[in-house]
């Protein structure tokens, strides 16, 4: 990813894509404190636009709150930032990368007298779980690494460091030969994908786990429940099971890289019919809908760049 042409920004500036780099005694290489967002622009019929941009810069921000780090750039400039290097990489569509990590000049796992840093950086990125997996729904493995406790690690953080769980859980699913992980939380309730949300459908009903399953916060998630509010679906947040899973009706991962993709299979047990669902369909049409800007009623988490 490094050696191509384009831009990223890095504390204040765009500077050149291949010279954006950093000293290997940066703190956050060591120790994985740091945190991050993924944000999608997509080409709307009114130009370029960024999905929820203030969602992600606030929760962001809220990352490295819990964190306690201080990002030294204000929100509106965070905001300008993504805009900024979307339309110095001439991307229609793209996903967006801010991160937020501890400097270099210092080492020991106090982070004191450390510099915080910001970088943007964007890049096409299409369907995150493939195409055929978007229409045909994908192969999912219960994970046997268990999901972080709330308080090991700060699960409503989208802090770099939980992603080792996630690097792990991934790659068994897809060494299984599936596509993608769903982790159980420290009590055995099934809590979420490796960088989704899950949602079960059974008789009509949307269930999805509630966060203290130390799932994230999705903003995909949050846009699904407004969806089925407008469609008129009941969506209920509960603790579920792995076997509530295998006998749903239809099952979907959110995410801002996954969108909306359906589930057919968990652990070889066939999900309903075991290919994308009536529900999910609707959902999925819905969501692709407000992202593109055909849905005026959502034209406001629509960021022009
Ligand atoms: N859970 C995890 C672990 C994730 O990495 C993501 C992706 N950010 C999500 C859930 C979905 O969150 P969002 O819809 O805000 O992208």
């Amino acid at each position: 990813m490094a050696d191509r042409d384009g831009k990223i920004w890095m504390d204040g500036e765009l500077v050149e894509w291949r010279e954006a780099k950093i000293h290997v005694l940066t703190h956050t290489l060591h120790y994985g404190c740091g945190a991050f967002e993924g944000v999608r622009a997509y080409n709307t019929a009114n130009g370029t636009a960024i999905f929820r941009l203030q969602e992600h810069t606030d929760r962001l921000f809220n990352s490295a709150k819990i964190l306690r780090m201080q990002i030294p750039f204000g929100k509106e400039q965070v905001n300008e930032a993504q805009k900024q290097v979307v339309r110095a990489n001439n991307l229609e569509s793209c996903y967006l990368r801010p991160l937020t990590w501890i400097g270099s000049q210092k080492l020991g796992v106090s982070p004191k007298g450390n510099r915080i840093h910001l970088m943007v950086a964007a890049w096409p990125w299409g369907a995150y779980l493939g195409e055929e997996g978007m229409q045909r729904g994908i192969r999912v493995k219960t994970s046997s690494y268990t999901r972080h406790h709330v308080n090991i690690t700060m699960t409503q953080a989208k802090a770099v460091s939980n992603y080792s769980n996630s690097i792990l859980a991934n790659m068994e699913a897809v060494d299984d030969g599936y596509d993608e992980a769903l982790l159980l939380d420290s009590t055995g309730f099934v809590s979420e994908g490796a960088g989704e949300n899950i949602f079960v459908v059974k008789d009509g009903v949307i269930y999805t786990p509630d966060l203290s399953a130390g799932a994230l916060n999705g903003i995909t998630r949050n846009t699904v429940f407004h969806i089925a509010k407008d469609l008129g679906i009941e969506i209920v947040q509960k603790r579920i099971t792995r076997d509530e899973v295998y006998i749903a009706d239809e099952a979907f991962f959110t995410g801002t890289a996954a969108e909306v993709t359906p589930i057919r299979e968990l652990d070889r047990v066939q999900l309903g019919i075991g290919s994308r669902g009536p529900v999910t369909e609707k959902i999925q049409a819905a969501f692709f809908d407000i992202v593109n800007g055909r849905n005026p009623k959502y034209a406001h988490w629509l960021t022009k760049v």
